[in-house]
């Protein structure tokens, strides 16, 4: 069982993979953090970000153990993160790792941009998870403030759109709902009441074939 959840920046996509893994006992795989630990080993490299060969060369040599590492978190590298995912080498560095993730039994969950575009078109289950820039931003503000983060709230909607921008116009995979995604906006909904509309696709879109657990 695959399940794929996609979605903008903060749209909550990562809290919901990581409940619905759990749920199921399907393993979980923050896709994000891949390019975030790219572009992290770009900059210890003293490398640019622009510099397609060189975040290739890193996402060549990523350490899958060193994904734990609390600095991945901040805003600057998730900023970072969206530069090197531009690049295709760097994606296309990437690729194996995650379709291998995937296919772990009894069942993955894997969120991210293109998960059920590229990475796992053939997914069980498709998400596209979205909400209002301005929820999102307002979400994501609350947990920088809790994290002690020196932010505006006027910074984080900025920094929230111009992602959302980079990563929509990009030409190598897109964020982009797949055509056979559902769609869940959380703009009303807190994590409980979307988890429970997530399971209700899920249990939705399995019937009728073996049950997801
Ligand atoms: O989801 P997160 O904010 O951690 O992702 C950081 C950046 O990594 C995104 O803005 C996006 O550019 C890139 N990304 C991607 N494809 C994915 C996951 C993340 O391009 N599957």
């Amino acid at each position: 069982m695959i399940i794929a959840i996609d979605g903008p920046a903060a749209s909550g996509k990562g809290t919901l993979a990581q409940r619905i893994a759990g749920h199921f006992g399907y393993v979980w795989l923050d896709t994000g953090l891949l390019y975030r630990a790219v572009a992290r080993d770009v900059f210890a490299a003293g490398a640019d970000l622009e510099d397609a060969e060189a975040a290739a060369r890193a996402a060549a040599a990523l350490d899958a153990t060193s994904l734990g590492d609390a600095a991945l978190r901040s805003t600057a590298v998730g900023e970072a993160a969206s530069v090197v995912a531009k690049h295709p080498a760097v994606r296309a560095a990437l690729l194996d790792f995650q379709r291998n993730f995937a296919r772990t039994p009894p069942g993955a969950v894997l969120d991210g941009r293109d998960i059920g575009t590229v990475i796992c078109p053939h997914a069980d289950v498709k998400i596209f998870v979205t909400a209002d820039v301005e929820v999102r931003a307002r979400r994501r503000f609350e947990e920088y403030v809790r994290r002690g983060e020196n932010v505006t709230y006027e910074e984080v909607v900025e920094v929230i759109r111009q992602r959302d921008a980079r990563d929509a116009s990009r030409a190598a995979a897109p964020l982009l709902q797949a055509p056979d995604a559902v769609l869940l906006d959380t703009t009303e909904m807190d994590i409980e009441a979307a988890f429970e509309a997530a399971l209700a696709i899920i249990s939705h879109v399995t019937s009728g074939r073996s049950a997801p657990c």
